[in-house]
């Protein structure tokens, strides 16, 4: 007897399986999965630190370079500077090509590179010329002034001749003879005294020489010819701007910067045709010149005295802002007493980035050079992210940092991005594999409970129908031993019954034994071919007595000229009996059941038919389920223990066959059973 306590406590028990099984595969997983989490970040940690290992000694062998690289240019200064006097310090300097140098001396006045202020001051403004001034820009009586140079213009001293020739020149071209100017202009241009003059009468020269040049160059037709002869002859206003004269003379810094951006705009600008060759080449010495030029005046505005550069540390690069935009480096240099202030040059960038540039080339890796202010000097301009590695550069650049950067993501963590994913993949697939296993666990345990309470209920259900037949036999049994019958023929009536009854025990305990065997996975059927017609046959006598004693009647119809089908002979003829068997008990008085034998698309098919109780829909999905009996009613009239089909089903489809159902209730049923022919 199956009882509701039984069904809930094996659930109940499933359920703790199951929550115990979840717990004992969700846990390890997890905790796997941390552990593999905390194993990526160690192995992304040690992959970092061995590469930080190579990479900060590239970094500081790229530190190492560009110091060297920058100390190279120190050698020469050193030796020009160290120990000379202020003479030799200017022209050593400026016949080295050291533009971006400016030099203090022991009292801290600066002595390279020189300004205008520096040389005899040009003697327009001055006393001698106060007069000529006078005329020609306040009054502004140019012919009067052009008078007073003329006269002025035979001075034996040179720099007033000259002056008072760009005066005279001047003045000639306001009174409209441009040509007659330009002649004037010409004598003190083209002076021979410009290979031998100081720098004073240099520059005097170098103006008129300008001046001239402009004239031409506005004149145009036989003017704009003749400079253009000239600069294919190799312009000597170039030459004075660049060079210095032979007595040694050099135009002051700002004088020539003002010259070459004159002439750059107004004579070199102008110029076209065969002459440009060289002229471009002038042009971009000058543009030279205009560049550190620019640099060199503006510093010496920051720092007109040594005492500026105080608080400077000595020999380190320092940022200099030079302009709104421009921004230069210097770094102090004490030789001898005298403070020499170093300024980098526009290719400063390159210098310093030289050595990282060959160690970091193609590595996936991007550096940055970054002053002593934090701007970037050098190297890549954007970097994305923070960088992997730092480095304070020393030496000249102490206070200066080198960064490295990964071009593109972090290396690391991409490496360590694809190092989670396999693990986690991993992770996952050991999760599933578990859970696989975690399941037929739980499913083998679930079968194991569900087997247990089976075969309570089948003790319940044997005991029950063993009881049934057993007390009617011993009641008919008794009733004879104590002689209670009428005559012979009740006796033997009772006798028959018996016989009935232990008939009945009998098929009972086959099934039983049958379902036991069939539990235990141990039932085995011998297969051999078989005429269906036999085994119809067969069932058909089988339970012949028994239709006869119930007044049921058996029609069996088999079709002509059969296939063998692979089949257990007698495990077949329990499937028929089966189903005859029930065909009997569910009908009403007036049975009728038809065993029929028949060949259907390729299988062979043994129906029964009867005319009884039939049955619901939903019932007949469960007929086939152990146990389950439509009726379960412990009054019902009819004996059985729901076995039957289920022991037929499993037959059946242990010979690959199917059976099925088709029936209504009140209706009577048709069970068919299908076998596959023998090959
Ligand atoms: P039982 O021993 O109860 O007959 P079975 O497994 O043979 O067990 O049948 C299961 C149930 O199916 C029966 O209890 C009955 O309710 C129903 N059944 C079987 N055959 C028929 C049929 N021919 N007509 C109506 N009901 C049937």
């Amino acid at each position: 007897m199956r009882t509701r306590g039984q069904i809930e406590s094996g659930s109940g028990q499933l359920r703790w399986v199951i929550l115990l099984l979840s717990a004992a595969v969700i846990l390890p997983t997890v905790c796997l999965l941390w552990f593999m989490g905390q194993a990526v970040q160690n192995v992304e940690l040690a992959a970092r630190q061995r590469l930080v290992v190579v990479y900060e000694e590239k970094l500081s062998g790229s530190a190492a370079g560009a110091n060297e690289s920058v100390g190279e240019q120190f050698a020469s200064l050193d030796a020009l500077v160290a120990g000379k006097g202020p003479a030799e310090v200017s022209g050593g300097l400026f016949r080295g090509g050291l533009n971006q140098v400016i030099v203090y001396d022991e009292a801290g006045e600066r002595i390279y590179p020189q300004v205008s202020g520096d040389v005899n001051a040009p003697v327009e403004g001055s006393e001698e010329f106060a007069e000529g001034w006078r005329l020609e820009f306040e009054e502004n009586e140019p012919g009067e002034a052009l008078a007073f140079y003329g006269r002025k213009a035979q001075s034996a001293d040179v720099l007033v001749r000259f002056v008072a020739l760009i005066g005279k020149a001047r003045c000639a071209a306001r009174l409209g003879r441009r040509r007659e100017a330009i002649d004037i202009c010409r004598e003190a241009a083209l002076a021979s005294e410009a290979g031998r003059c100081d720098a004073g009468v240099l520059m005097v020269i170098a103006r008129a020489r300008l001046l001239m040049f402009e004239w031409l160059a506005a004149e145009g037709g036989e003017g704009q010819a003749e400079v253009e002869e000239r600069l294919r002859a190799g312009s000597k206003l170039v030459e004075i701007i660049l060079n210095e004269n032979e007595a040694g003379a050099v135009l002051p810094l700002d004088e020539r910067v003002f010259l070459a951006r004159r002439y750059v705009k107004s004579v070199g600008g102008g110029s076209d045709g065969e002459a440009s060759a060289g002229i471009a080449e002038n042009e971009q010495t000058l543009e030279n010149l205009l560049d550190y030029g620019e640099v060199v005046l503006s510093v010496i505005e920051r720092f007109p005295r040594a005492v500026a550069l105080r608080d400077w540390p000595e020999e380190q690069f320092r940022q200099i802002q030079v302009g709104p935009e421009r921004i230069r480096h210097g770094l102090r240099r004490e030789l001898g007493g005298k403070t020499v202030l170093f300024l980098s040059g526009g290719d400063f960038d390159e210098t310093l980035g030289d050595s990282y540039q060959r160690n970091f080339l193609k590595t996936g890796v991007r550096y940055r050079i970054l002053d002593n202010l934090g701007r970037v000097v050098a190297g890549a301009e954007q970097a994305r992210g923070r960088p992997f590695l730092k480095a304070p550069m020393g030496g000249n650049l102490t206070g200066w940092t080198a960064e490295l950067y990964f071009e593109g993501a972090d290396v690391f963590e991409k490496a360590a991005k694809r190092q989670i994913a396999l693990y986690l993949w991993a992770g996952v697939l050991v999760m599933v594999l578990m859970l696989a296993a975690g399941g037929f666990a739980t499913r083998a345990v679930g079968r194991q409970i569900r087997l247990n309470r089976l075969k309570n209920d089948f003790i319940a259900t044997v005991s029950h129908e063993l009881k049934t037949p057993l007390a009617s036999m011993r009641v008919l049994v008794d009733t004879l031993l104590e002689g209670n019958y009428k005559d012979e023929q009740q006796a033997r009536e009772y006798l028959e019954l018996t016989a009935r009854e232990n008939e009945r025990l009998s098929r009972l305990i086959d099934n039983f034994l049958t379902f036991s065997r069939m539990e235990r996975n141990k039932q085995a059927f011998e297969i051999v071919r078989t005429g269906p017609g036999e085994i119809a046959e067969a069932a058909a006598e089988a339970v012949g007595t028994k239709f006869g004693n119930s007044k049921c009647e058996l029609r069996v119809d088999i079709a002509e000229g059969l296939p063998e089908v692979g089949a257990d002979r007698d495990a077949m003829v329990t499937v028929l009996v089966n189903l005859l068997d029930n065909a009997c008990k569910y009908s009403y008085e007036d049975k009728r059941v038809e065993l029929r034998v028949f060949v259907e698309g390729g299988s062979v098919c043994f129906s029964v038919r009867d005319n009884g109780i039939g049955m619901s829909q939903r019932a007949a999905r469960k007929i086939f389920e152990r146990f389950y009996q439509v009726d379960r009613s412990l009054s019902r009239r009819t004996e059985g223990c729901g076995l039957g089909l289920s022991i037929a089903r499993f037959i059946v489809e242990a010979h690959k066959g199917s059976i099925s159902v088709e029936t209504a209730v009140g209706r009577g049923s048709t069970f068919t059973v299908r076998l596959p022919g023998a090959e």
